[in-house]
């Protein structure tokens, strides 16, 4: 078996199905991967797999997941900043809590870009997420352009400090650190890179919400992660897991990632 980056946290492979997937599809899609899973004797207490699909699945997932009893996870790709009220179009925390969402993934760069999502937002999701008792899995990532410019981990760790700017006693946060370079171009981040960056962003953790919380939070690496690339990123010692775009639409390839312990040599 490969060596897991710690003992102390439970890894993690999270699945963004992005716009994909109907709520027809996603009840079939789930049915697969949970029996994928069972036939290779996923061991969800060694490793945590959650599935991030859209909002109009959500209720299938939940009741596919709770009628069978399955150890899968799930959770919401965005929530709304504001707990109710006149916001056309938006999900609140509330809403998600009462469909049993563990986790919401916040400051996707894919929201940052097209939505403009500010930092000054996000920490709004990230508190209100926290205060609805679900976990905020906190994206955060250089651009091309800020690589050149600033380096690799400049940004992602200003990212995480302005994101956490309202999170003060928080426990149990996720972080993922996606390139956005990375994303969807095939061209992963090295585990070397991805590790430095991590271990900046644990730092950000600890002086923001204490030691204990930087050793308990797991920080997932994104970013064109594969079956044939993921446990490189695993044996590093900051790195806990994978956000997966693209490769967790294709069960058996999200599954083998999820089994990323089998994956010794790779
Ligand atoms: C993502 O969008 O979060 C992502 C990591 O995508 P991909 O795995 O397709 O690069």
């Amino acid at each position: 078996m490969a060596s897991v980056s710690s003992d102390k946290r439970v890894p993690f492979i999270a699945g963004n199905w992005k716009m994909n997937l109907d709520h027809l599809q996603s009840i079939a899609f789930v049915q697969k991967l949970a029996w994928s899973l069972k036939d290779a004797n996923h061991d969800f207490a060694k490793t945590e797999v959650a599935v991030f699909p859209p909002f109009t699945d959500l209720r299938s997932v939940q009741t596919l997941i709770s009628a069978d009893k399955l150890e899968l996870g799930f959770g919401a790709q965005d929530v709304s900043a504001h707990a109710s009220g006149a916001y056309t179009g938006e999900i609140a925390a509330q809403f998600l809590k009462a469909l049993d969402v563990r986790y919401v993934i916040i400051g996707h760069s894919e929201r940052r870009q097209y939505h403009n999502e500010t930092d000054e937002l996000l920490a709004q999701k990230i508190a209100i997420a926290i205060e609805n008792g679900i976990v905020p899995v906190i994206c955060v990532g250089e651009t091309a352009e800020d690589l050149e410019l600033h380096g690799q981990s400049a940004v992602p760790v200003a990212q995480l400090r302005a994101a956490l700017a309202l999170a003060g006693g928080a426990t149990n946060i996720v972080v993922a650190y996606e390139p956005v370079w990375a994303i969807g171009s095939g061209q992963a981040a090295t585990p070397e890179q991805a590790e430095q960056v991590a271990e900046q962003l644990r730092l950000v953790v600890a002086e923001i919400l204490g030691d204990e919380v930087a050793d308990a939070t797991r920080i997932l690496y994104g970013g064109s992660v594969k079956s044939t690339n993921i446990a490189g990123f695993l044996r590093k010692p900051n790195v806990d897991g994978a956000l997966v775009g693209g490769a967790s639409l294709d069960i058996a390839e999200f599954a083998s990632i999820s089994q990323f312990r089998k994956h010794v040599g790779t």
